[in-house]
């Protein structure tokens, strides 16, 4: 059987570009009014996997993140991820989810230990580098016609397009959204 050619379609109901928290750990009680629980052992479900955080696209109805996509504030840790404003992070950044309201939503990693035991069957998906290599330039071109959050990592993106497509890459702001042009691509 043949494998259908991969479909992006975006759709800002269900986007995954909305990140959510689940990761770093302590927590101060900042966030403890925003949503959700706020103790040590549900702490402690965090991976630190830095999925939540990433922005994804879906292909076919599957969320899928993309390196180098993510909220200004995450960086990495080793081989794990950290928020750097996890204590602050509600007023720090507007657009975070505390997890059990992110999970509910499908913002998490599907494999998402909170995601797992809240019994949810949606959530984010990391996909391999060949099919990553494939879908690429459907991904591309929806980050483009579309546009980015604001909010987002800028220089982590651009490194990843440059990585991926070459050039210098720059952000151009339009309303809310950030719009990735490649430097000389004429529109
Ligand atoms: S502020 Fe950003 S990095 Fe921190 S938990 Fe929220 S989405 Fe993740």
């Amino acid at each position: 059987m043949s494998r259908a050619k991969p479909v992006v379609k975006h759709d800002r109901s269900q986007t995954d570009l909305v990140p959510a928290p689940s990761i770093d750990r302590p927590r101060s009680p900042t966030g403890a009014g925003v949503a959700g629980r706020d103790d040590q052992q549900h702490e402690a479900r965090c991976r630190r996997c830095g999925v939540s955080c990433h922005l994804a696209i879906p292909v076919n109805g599957t969320p899928v993140t993309i390196p180098g996509l993510r909220c200004q504030f995450l960086e990495r840790d080793g081989a794990s991820w950290q928020c750097t404003v996890y204590a602050d992070r509600f007023t720090r950044a507007p657009w975070c989810h505390h997890a059990d309201v992110a999970g509910a939503q499908g913002f998490l990693a599907i494999d998402c230990p909170y995601v797992v035991a809240a019994g949810y069957k949606r959530g984010k998906v990391t996909v391999t580098p060949s099919s990553y290599d494939r879908i690429w330039p459907a991904l591309l071109a929806e980050l483009q016609l579309r546009g980015v959050p604001h909010w987002i990592h800028r220089e982590a993106l651009r490194l990843e397009l440059t990585a991926r497509e070459g050039g210098r890459w720059t952000l151009r702001p339009e309303g809310d959204e950030l719009m990735p042009e490649r430097d000389g691509d004429t529109g």
